[in-house]
């Protein structure tokens, strides 16, 4: 019997084995994002975000908000 967890990144089944080298998480760039990815490879872990999410962060992270944006009032 093999023990199977679920990759704490994107949920994926991993089996405890020698399959998964990078185990619990299912692939190297889902041990990065997990590792701090968040600060360095963003463009990297982007891929397996949603574009939502990518849009709603890079709003978030515009100071006095989005409605301000130039492109918005042209
Ligand atoms: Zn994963």
């Amino acid at each position: 019997m093999v023990l199977k967890v679920k990759c704490p990144v994107c949920g994926r089944e991993v089996r405890w084995t020698d399959e998964f080298p990078y185990r619990p998480f299912c692939s190297r760039r889902c041990r990065l994002i997990d590792f701090g990815g968040w600060a360095d490879g963003s463009n990297v872990i982007s891929e397996s975000l949603t574009k939502d999410e990518e849009n709603s962060t890079a709003d978030d992270m515009i100071p006095g908000g989005t409605i301000q944006r130039p492109r918005a009032n042209a």
